[in-house]
């Protein structure tokens, strides 16, 4: 008899066909590199996975952040016995303290002498035989589910813990996240990672108008999210050259659109020099004057790759939800000015038009100002 740590992978993996063993194999790749440092051993029966660690506790927490995995099972292991399988059943029911049962057998292994009905009568039985009184069945909303998976081993268990879900990370691409220290932008992040999207970072820094520890809280937030991805490399580029310019050439009412013009046709280019697919957002319709339908259009036409906005129909309340939830909200609180608080203008156009943006954007040496940005970038690996 011992304990193990179950582990069961996003039914998605399921439906790829033939590719199932390559989404598999990243996934298990993934599962060794967060446990690296940890003592523990891979175990297989019949298809299903399993680790075993002294270190269960450490294990869970670490596992249960990798993309691809629905959910953690911590199981006892016994030999397929009905015995055993009855003593331990009885054990885990009456330790749960509940009330109500119901038995959830699975004869994976065809071989086993009872069928999965006949395994919930039989077990379902001798619980009951035992707890005379203190416990009854309930098929509809049991306390206590338990499960007893039967293959070359039966796995008995009653509590599940809740995983990330999504895809194994590296298996759909990479892009480029624009990493601001906001709330959203780390969420729109992980989302992307989720879907197993590799990420990068690019966060646009004005020294000395936002600070160093401004900086220090982007790269904070970027090792939250490395915690689900594993290593992450940010880029710095330096923007205040740019926005000096923007703010001395251009209307103050179009300080905003043009600035997130840069930051979009700079994101590309550092895609492009990294062969990175694609960049990513955390803008949401309508949360400011430059996420209007007409700022997206505006500042979308300044990217040459697919621009993802994981965020576009969340609303405030959710995004603030999922960032509690994976570790980011209070990093994204802290009261560090960002580079686009400073230059506010007093009244930012919410319905810019493209043609006029652009003729406002004719005033700089574009092409030059974004160049010399990319060259005097900072490259951090997280
Ligand atoms: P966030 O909470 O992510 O900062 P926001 O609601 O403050 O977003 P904006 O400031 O308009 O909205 O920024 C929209 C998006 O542009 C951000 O989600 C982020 O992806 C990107 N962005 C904004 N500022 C920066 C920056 N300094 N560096 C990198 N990306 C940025
Ligand atoms: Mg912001």
């Amino acid at each position: 008899m011992r304990k193990l740590l179950m582990v069961k992978y996003a039914p998605e993996i399921f439906l790829k066909g033939l590719n199932k063993n390559k989404f598999e194999k990243k996934l298990r790749d993934n599962i060794k590199s967060v446990l690296n440092g940890v003592q523990y051993k891979f175990v297989t029966d019949q298809g299903r996975w399993f680790i075993e660690s002294p270190d269960l506790d450490e294990t869970i927490e670490r596992v249960r952040k990798v993309f691809g995995i629905s959910e953690l099972c911590v199981v006892t292991q016994v030999e397929n016995d009905l015995d055993k399988i009855n003593e331990e059943a009885l054990r885990q029911v009456e330790e749960s303290g509940a009330a109500t049962f119901k038995v959830f057998g699975n004869r994976a292994n065809k071989s086993f002498y009872l069928n999965s009905m006949e395994v919930n009568r039989t077990v379902g039985g001798y619980v009951l035989k035992n707890l005379e009184g203190k416990i009854s069945v309930d098929i509809h909303k049991p306390e206590c589910k338990l499960h007893i998976d039967i293959r070359d081993y039966t796995y008995v268990y009653s509590k599940t813990i809740k995983a990330v879900a999504g895809m194994p990370y590296g298996t759909n691409g990479k892009t480029l996240l624009m990493l601001s220290g906001g709330i959203d932008s780390p969420v729109a992040g992980y989302m992307m990672a989720r879907r197993g999207v590799e990420l990068s970072c690019v966060y646009y820094h004005s020294h000395p108008y936002t600070s160093e520890r401004a900086k220090d809280k982007v790269k904070e937030l970027a090792r939250i999210l490395k915690g689900y991805t594993g290593k992450i490399t940010l880029y710095i580029v330096p923007f205040t050259d740019i926005q000096m310019d923007i703010m001395s050439k251009c209307r103050e009412d179009e300080l905003t659109i043009i600035m997130r013009r840069f930051m979009m046709s700079i994101a590309c280019k550092v895609a492009k020099k990294y062969d990175i697919h694609s960049v990513a957002t955390g803008e949401s319709i309508g949360q400011v004057a430059s996420q209007t339908m007409e700022g997206l259009v505006v500042s979308n036409d300044a990217s040459d790759r697919p621009v993802f906005r994981p965020l576009i129909s969340m609303d405030k309340g959710d995004i603030m939800d999922i960032a509690r939830s994976i570790g980011t909200y209070d990093t994204s609180i802290l009261p560090y000015e960002d580079c686009c608080t400073i230059f506010v203008p007093k009244h930012p156009k919410t319905k810019p038009v493209l043609e006029q943006i652009k003729k406002s954007q004719e005033l700089l040496d574009t092409e030059r100002l974004e160049d010399e940005a990319i060259d005097a970038m900072e490259i951090v690996e997280i």
